[in-house]
């Protein structure tokens, strides 16, 4: 079957680069819908171009994840325009490494923001709408950040176990329901997410973590897709993926 996920739609917040825009891709390219929301259009749209080239549909959202009107408006829109959503994937997030005892606190709260408040956000736009349907599936992304602390990511750790609570607390909400509920954990992947910590003490002690081939987005967009391709009954809870080489 080439296009295994024709007729579901797919919202996938941080759709404008890393692992959300090839998430966004692989999805279109199963047959899923897909409606991209992040801050950057332009990126979007260069995404967009490229699904419908390859017959695909996407369109691009304008979200700011942290505003709970605009998740909801991102909803409404995708639902007007492309049809109930059955699939979530909360990937919008920024890491900053900063060491707790440098007091970067606009960058804590930042990561909260966004990391948590926007996961769910999202999660309560879409979850009246799935479990009406009674069918549906919230793909989380958090991280092995998730499932062990790391000196100079603590915020960044506490707001990726607060996903795989979330996570484990909804699924067992909503497990009868038909709606389904993965976390991705995935490990170090080349993307823009590393560009934004200014705390150059955290940055040093990470200095020579790429001395082995890390993750591509697409490694983790596969993960992505497995776990929806799978049969109803079956539950893939959680995907821990990493380099296979400990940086
Ligand atoms: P990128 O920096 O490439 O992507 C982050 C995405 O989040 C961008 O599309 C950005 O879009 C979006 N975003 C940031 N802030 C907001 C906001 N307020 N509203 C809407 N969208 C927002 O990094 P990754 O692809 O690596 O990150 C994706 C996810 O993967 C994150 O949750 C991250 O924690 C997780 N992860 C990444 C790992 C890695 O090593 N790269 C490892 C483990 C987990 P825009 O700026 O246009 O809004």
């Amino acid at each position: 079957d080439a296009r295994p996920l024709e007729g579901r739609v797919a919202i996938v917040t941080g759709a404008s680069s890393g692992i959300g825009k090839a998430t966004a891709i692989s999805l279109a390219r199963a047959g899923v819908k897909v409606a991209m929301a992040a801050r950057r259009v332009d990126m979007m749209k260069e995404i967009q171009d490229q699904i419908t080239l390859e017959g695909g549909v996407a369109i691009p959202v304008k979200t700011d994840v942290t505003k709970r009107d605009e998740v909801k408006e991102l909803v409404h829109h995708t639902e007007l325009t492309l049809g109930p959503v059955d699939i979530l994937v909360n990937c919008a997030g920024v890491m900053y490494y900063t060491m707790m005892k440098n007091l970067h606190e606009d960058e804590w709260e930042r990561q909260i923001d966004i990391n948590c408040k926007g996961v769910t956000h999202c999660i309560g736009g879409v979850l009246d709408g799935m479990l009406k349907c009674k069918k549906g599936h919230i793909i989380n992304i958090s991280s092995n950040a998730g499932k062990l602390g790391f000196a100079g990511l603590a915020v960044y750790s506490g707001t990726k176990f607060f996903v795989e609570g979330l996570s484990q607390a909804l699924r067992k909400e909503v497990c009868d329901s038909g709606v389904r509920v993965t976390c991705i954990q995935p490990g170090d992947v080349r993307t823009e997410l590393l560009v934004h910590t200014t705390d150059a003490e955290a940055k040093s002690a990470y200095d020579g973590s790429e001395s082995c081939k890390i993750l591509e987005p697409e490694d983790v967009a596969k993960a992505v897709v497995y776990a929806i391709s799978q049969p109803e009954y079956v539950g893939v809870n959680e995907i821990l993926i990493e380099p296979r080489q400990a940086p």
